[in-house]
């Protein structure tokens, strides 16, 4: 598994991920704070589904479905 790293777009120091906030299905604030005590800033990213490379297994189920 992957960790995911932030870093402060302010000083490229390492940020710390203090809470996470889904907004919807395709879409998360990540509340970020950075390491670096001399900078301080606190901001949020926000993540969102880009597109897919494989269909889900279980859309193509309920698209079956819906056929029949
Ligand atoms: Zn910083």
């Amino acid at each position: 598994m992957r960790v995911m790293k932030v870093t402060c777009p302010e000083c490229g120091e390492k940020a710390v991920i203090s809470k996470v906030t889904p907004r919807d299905r395709l879409a998360t604030d990540i509340y970020c704070a950075c390491t670096n005590v001399e900078c301080g800033h606190t901001y949020v990213v926000n993540l969102t589904f880009s597109h897919s490379l494989r269909p889900s297994q279980k859309q193509g189920e309920a698209s079956l479905s819906g056929i029949t």
